[in-house]
Parts: C-alpha cells; structure tokens; sequence
C-alpha cells in the first residue's frame, strides 16, 4: 500500500527515542533466558522498551518456539514451520518467573495455526505450572486468536489467567493489508467470549497507531472494545521493524496520545495506556494493580447508586457508548 505520506526518510522524533541496552539487569535477564531455553517477545519484537524493562528483569516471556505460522506484515518475529513443543517450557518458565521474582508476569506466544488446538494446552500447562511454584504472581496471557480452534479458548479461559489480553492489533480496515491471516471481528468475539465464559477475568486489548488509520476509525474500535466489555485498552506507535514490513505512515505526537486517552477513559475502560512507546506488556504489573482498583471503585459506586433515585438524564451521560 503506498501512501501519500510518506516518511521513510524522516528521523525518529525525540519522543521515540530509547536508551541503549547497558546494564547489569539486562545481562542478567539476557543470560538467564538463554540459560532455561525461553524466548521473549522483548528480543523478537525489537522492543523499544527492552533496556528499561530488562534492568528491572521484566521480560515478557514468548513460548511455543520462536517460529510464528502466520505473516503478519508489521511483525518482526520469524515466520515459517513452527518449532516442536518443548515439554520442559512450562517448568523454566516458571523458574523464571521465581528468579526475575515477578509479582506479575506476561506470557505471550507465536501463533500455532499448525497444532490441533493453536498451543492451547501448552498455555494452560504453564498458567497450571506458575500457580503451583509461584502462587503469588498473578498471570497475565497475551494469546493469538485460536482461529479455527474449536474448544482451545474455552481451555485457557478454564485455566483462570488473571488478565486474558489478546491484540485488535490496527483498525478493521487495515486488517487485509497489515494482518491478513486474522479476522478484525473473530479478534473482538475472542475478547466478548472470554468475559461470557468468566466475568471474573481481566480483558486486555491493544492497537498500533501510525499506520495510517484516521482518529475516526480508532474511535470506532474503542466502542467495539468497550461492546465485547474490555476492561483496558492500551495504544502505542508501530515502528517499522525493516524496511520489508509494512511501511510506517506518520509519527502520532505525545498530544494526540494523550487525546486517545481521554477519549478512552470517557467511554469506560476500566484502565487506559496511551503513548508513543506504550506496548501490551509494558508495565504491566502496575496497570494490573491500577485495573484491580478501578473494577474495586466501579463496583462500590455502583452499590451507592442502586441506593439513589434513578436521574434518566444523568444516566444517558455516563453511558460511555453515547459519545461518538
Ligand atoms: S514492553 Fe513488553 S515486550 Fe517490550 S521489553 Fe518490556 S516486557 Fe518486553
């Protein structure tokens, strides 16, 4: 797809800017990934967070090999035949999880179109596997869609993560081009499905901006998120990873972010995280703490408003469908 605005040559702005990776933390977390035989999505995505992140030892562990069954144009991870499942993976992942000494920890995966149930079992093998070493870390999976997986969600729903986030990734426009494999509204069922299945479980979704979707379409996901009852949506600027993939369209400014963001939070996410660098994982432990509290606020203002006289006109305004 070409665009008129094209920007291969322009700079990264300040906003994007990273640190070189340098520190202890980030050797050590290097070396003990490598050691356990765990992937990351850290190093396959080309994060841009990485230095930050693996200082403090937070990695987001990817399992079922390093090989992803799809071709996803703006994806960095290699494609191919996927890798045959390591039955030791549940285990170092959770001695992983006891040495970086998460309180919360992200499992993410490449997609298993090859495998009868998508790398299902293998999921819930380590939720089941982080639960018995580490019953104090809450869990958190960012799954692929189980396309033609009859039964595979309902399995890891069972499992009980504590936050089931799966990506809409862009715009349902864009889906032929950037993800061509995936279907914009199978993704959004996914998402309804899971809250259907278990109230109780956090959903988590997220796209890239950039790509040259309007405001007007990233407002329309927001209420197709807020219709399947996501809880938290998170936005971040696509990066292009070479100059194979998917051709970044513009750099989204810290201001329209942050606009993003309100827009989100005025349609009734539980939580929002909206910036340049912002991705799925990153900093996902305190977003956790943050959506705990705010579905704890919703609740108790909830049961003080049963107690009220019904206002029909106060109502409709907190509707956060009703805008847009
Ligand atoms: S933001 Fe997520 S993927 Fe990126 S380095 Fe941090 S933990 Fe890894």
């Amino acid at each position: 797809m070409k665009t008129e605005n094209n920007n291969k040559n322009r700079r990264k702005p300040d906003w994007i800017r990273v640190k070189a990776p340098l520190s202890k933390g980030y050797s050590d977390t290097f070396r003990m990934m490598r050691e356990l035989n765990l992937n990351t999505v850290c190093e396959q995505a080309a994060c841009p967070n990485i230095g930050e992140c693996w200082q403090k030892k937070h990695a987001t562990v990817m399992i079922l090999g390093d090989t992803c069954t799809r071709a996803c144009r703006f994806c960095n991870i290699k494609t191919g035949k996927g890798n045959p499942v390591d039955p030791m993976e549940p285990e170092n992942v959770a001695i992983a999880a006891g040495k970086m000494g998460l309180n919360h920890i992200v499992i993410t995966s490449v997609d298993r179109d090859d495998l009868p149930d998508g790398g299902a079992d293998q999921f819930v093998r380590v939720i089941q596997r982080l639960r018995t070493h580490a019953p104090d870390t809450t869990i958190e999976i960012l799954t692929p869609d189980f396309r033609n997986k009859p039964g595979a969600l309902e399995q890891v729903v069972a499992a009980k993560p504590d936050v089931f986030n799966h990506n809409l990734e862009t715009v349902p426009r864009l889906y032929n081009y950037i993800r061509p494999g995936a279907r914009y509204f199978h993704s959004l069922r996914l998402l309804d499905r899971v809250k259907e299945l278990d109230p109780t479980i956090f959903t988590k979704s997220g796209i890239m901006v950039g790509l040259g979707e309007s405001e007007a379409e990233v407002l329309q996901v927001m209420n197709d998120m807020r219709s399947a009852d996501i809880d938290f949506i998170t936005i971040g600027q696509y990066l292009q990873p070479t100059k194979q993939h998917v051709e970044l369209v513009e750099y989204i400014t810290p201001e329209q972010f942050s606009k993003y963001a309100r827009r989100a939070k005025s349609k009734g996410f539980l939580h929002v995280a909206s910036s340049p660098l912002t991705r799925s994982s990153h900093h996902a432990g305190e977003d956790f703490e943050q959506l705990k509290a705010a579905r704890a606020n919703r609740a108790a203002n909830r049961n003080i408003k049963m107690d009220a006289p019904i206002d029909i006109d106060e109502m409709a305004k907190l509707n956060p469908l009703n805008e847009d």
